[in-house]
């Protein structure tokens, strides 16, 4: 099927999502960029953020965390740390794992910074992507 994109979400914990979408914005680390059937291929590293997919006039929001994505001619393979659709997102446990981390980010020495932040965005994120929920 020329006229679609094969995308397979694929994480340590198993591949959370394979099928044929029309198009899809990702979050690169060099920013924001979409994929239409026929893209020219790359490679890119992927920051945590969503990916919007568009499908059959549907939109569908999934969390991915950083990890990076192979675009080919009509086929797009994203390997991430973690990644989640909007509706198995668990809200309050991403509201629990913000707190943690913004209570370890409050304790003066021992911190370590990056893996708090990084656990903030983490939970931001996946609290703005399961907010979208409704917008299908
Ligand atoms: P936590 O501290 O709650 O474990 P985390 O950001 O450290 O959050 P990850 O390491 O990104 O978690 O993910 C570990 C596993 O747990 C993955 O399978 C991921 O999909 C899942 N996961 C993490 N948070 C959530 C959530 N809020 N809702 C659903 N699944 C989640």
């Amino acid at each position: 099927m020329d006229d679609k994109i094969r995308l397979d979400v694929v994480t340590p914990y198993g591949l959370i999502l394979s099928e044929d979408v029309d198009e899809l914005t990702a979050a690169g680390s060099e920013g924001e960029f979409g994929v239409l059937p026929g893209h020219v291929p790359f490679i890119t590293t992927l920051r945590t953020g969503m990916l919007i997919i568009k499908r059959d006039g549907k939109t569908e929001y999934v969390f991915v965390s950083s990890g990076y994505a192979e675009v080919t001619f009509n086929k797009v393979v994203v390997l991430a740390d973690s990644a989640e659709r909007a509706e198995d997102i668990d809200v309050e446990r991403a509201l629990a794992a913000r707190k943690r981390a913004e209570e370890r980010l409050q304790q003066a020495e021992k911190v370590d910074f990056a893996r708090a932040t990084a656990a903030i965005e983490r939970s931001t994120i996946r609290i703005q992507v399961a907010e979208k929920r409704s917008a299908k």
